[in-house]
């Protein structure tokens, strides 16, 4: 150990083997260093040890171990976390990324789904039975912290937030409980899980309600970045047909064969259609997305639901430099139009993505105090999502990313999605639950009142 190495306890490994059938790695084994990475490369800690557990005893046991010792805990699932909040320095590491089993039952329509799983483990696994479930529009994004901050992705419209979709968790709580949730059965909990991120204990396995959409037409169209055609985007949503999830992204163009080299690497924006009504209608689709302006290039194809969630994958992988902003709108005002064409054409790089997630339809069926996710009333989601290939330049559009977010609050709600915001926005919790934050800390003071989650956007017993 050198000086400049954190003390740490030697024996945590031993400690930890007669209960934690999973593997341990500490600092010096060789692949500490793998075990350590989070997808966002702006988050280079050291813990003391990373336990890969492999089933509800593993994470009982170390939630109880990092309790009684009093060790800084994190929860990782699919290591997404662009606030970094699945590692740590010193603690421990508590990785489910062994845990991916699936069950799907299509009699009634559910999917018992492990908490380390990624959307790819759960799309592939419910397509096979012609079913799926609202999920991120990226596969390898975690269903842990996706879900628990609430989850948007192309089905939301139709089939509303991921978290409004889960019928039933298991969850291991601070004191080392494993307690089922559903909305009979520790309904507190299960309240709070929905939306209120990781605060409340380590979900061993969700149970998702699936929708009967198998293949569906998809794809992006881009367009030149022009406030017209965003305005026309907004035309479309109003229509309101939730069969039709469109993401509006904004960025550079990427070096795809369907889109003119000429457009690589210029500010455009483009709308990504996930059509999942009648196959007859794809023709009328495709041309009213195609009618929001000039095409620059598209692929609007039908493609098994899968496919539409892995369109950005090799786009972000892991180990770029991420710092994100959010925000929340109620309709798309034209202040906010104005902010996506002028920081939009100073986009730092092509895997830097303003995306915009329309949260209607189904989403708004829900209350504002029915799950912990409170912003009902919003038609938007936007993440400023800013990816870079080193620190300096990451840490150097920290600035642009600001002005930006400052650019759009006037236009925009007073909390933001709790997954779309940095570590250095903890103050806004407040704004993020609303009037939901009281009772998320009644229960918060009940079952962590040593707020050993406390690696979240963080509710504070
Ligand atoms: P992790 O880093 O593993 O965990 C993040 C947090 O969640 C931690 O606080 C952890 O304690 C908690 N957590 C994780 N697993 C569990 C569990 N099993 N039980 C309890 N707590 C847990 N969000 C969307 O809604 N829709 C999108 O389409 C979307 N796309 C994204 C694309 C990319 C490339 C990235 C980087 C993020 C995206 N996000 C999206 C944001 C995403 O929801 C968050 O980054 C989320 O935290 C990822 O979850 P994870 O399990 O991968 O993260």
């Amino acid at each position: 150990m050198t000086n400049s190495t954190p003390a740490r306890d030697d024996s945590l490994r031993e400690r930890l083997r007669g209960s934690v059938r999973g593997e341990l790695v500490e600092p010096g084994d060789p692949d500490y260093d793998e075990a350590r990475k989070v997808y966002n490369a702006l988050h280079d800690k050291r813990p003391a040890i990373v336990v890969r557990a492999v089933d509800a005893g593993d994470v009982m046991a170390t939630v109880g171990f990092a309790r009684e010792r009093g060790l800084t805990l994190a929860v990782r699932g699919g290591s997404h976390s662009v606030s970094g909040y699945g590692t740590c320095d010193d603690g421990v590491v508590l990785d489910l990324g062994r845990m991916r089993g699936i069950r799907v039952d299509p009699g009634t329509r559910t999917a018992r789904v492990e908490g380390g799983c990624t959307w790819a483990d759960v799309n592939h696994a419910t397509h096979a039975f012609g079913l799926a479930t609202t999920g991120g529009i990226v596969s390898t994004t975690g269903v842990g912290g996706l879900t628990t901050g609430g989850g948007m992705g192309y089905l939301a419209r139709r089939c509303g937030l991921v978290c409004d979709n889960l019928t039933s968790v298991d969850l291991v709580t601070a004191d080392g409980s494993f307690l089922t949730c559903t909305d009979e059965q520790n309904s507190d909990l299960m309240w709070a899980v929905r939306g209120g991120g990781g605060n409340f204990g380590v979900v061993t396995s969700f149970v998702y309600r699936l929708h009967p959409i198998a293949d569906i037409l998809g794809g992006p169209t881009f367009f030149p970045l022009d406030g017209d055609v965003i305005r026309r985007y907004r035309e479309l949503i109003a229509e309101g047909d939730e069969r039709l999830g469109a993401l509006l992204i904004v960025g550079l163009g990427t070096p795809v064969p369907f889109l003119p080299e000429r457009w690589h690497g210029r500010p455009l924006c483009g709308v990504i259609a996930c059509w999942t009504g009648p196959k007859d209608e794809d023709d009328r689709v495709r041309d009213r997305v195609a009618a929001l302006g000039p095409v620059l290039g598209r692929m609007v194809e039908r493609l098994p639901y899968p496919m539409i969630n892995t369109l950005f994958d090799d786009l972000v992988p892991a180990g770029l430099f991420q710092y994100w902003k959010g925000a929340f709108t109620e309709g798309l005002p034209d202040g906010a139009i104005d902010a996506f064409i002028e920081y939009g054409a100073t986009t730092p790089s092509i895997q830097s993505v303003t995306a915009v997630f329309p949260i209607d339809g189904a989403c708004h069926r829900v209350g504002p105090e029915d799950t912990a996710f409170s912003y009902r009333d919003a038609d938007y989601s936007i993440a400023l999502s800013p990816a870079l290939t080193t620190r300096e330049e990451c840490e150097a559009q920290k600035a642009w990313v600001g002005a930006y977010h400052r650019a759009l609050e006037p236009y925009s709600m007073a909390g933001a999605y709790v997954n779309f915001v940095d570590s250095d926005d903890q103050d806004r919790v407040q704004a993020n639950y609303r009037g939901n934050l009281a009772r998320l800390t009644e229960v918060k003071r009940h079952y962590d009142p040593g707020n050993l989650f406390r690696l979240n956007h963080n509710i504070a017993p």
